[in-house]
């Protein structure tokens, strides 16, 4: 997955998150042993790993919002122009 699906995911689709993966994600509770154990392999792998179950687990709810004429990200789920070649697809 690329970082920045990732970070699409973590900020459109935060509601998914667990308590505990909240927790990790903001480096708090660290006594926690689920937290310890989410930050085990470090920050950006907890990232990833936690994106992959979001859409695992959400397959229905998780929309990547691709430009259909350049096929980037776009910047939302609702996002009606591409950020990178300036297409609009509102009808
Ligand atoms: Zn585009």
């Amino acid at each position: 997955m690329k970082q920045e699906e990732i970070d699409y995911i973590f900020r459109h689709y935060h509601h998914f998150l667990t308590l505990m993966e909240v927790a990790a994600e903001k480096q708090v509770l660290s006594n926690q042993p689920e937290v310890q154990e989410l930050l085990k392999d470090g920050a950006a792998i907890f990232r990833m790993r936690t994106a992959e179950r979001l859409l695992r687990e959400f397959p229905e709810q998780i929309y990547f919002n691709n430009c259909p004429q350049c096929g980037r990200l776009a910047r939302t789920p609702q996002a009606q122009q591409c950020r990178y070649c300036l297409h609009c697809w509102r009808d």
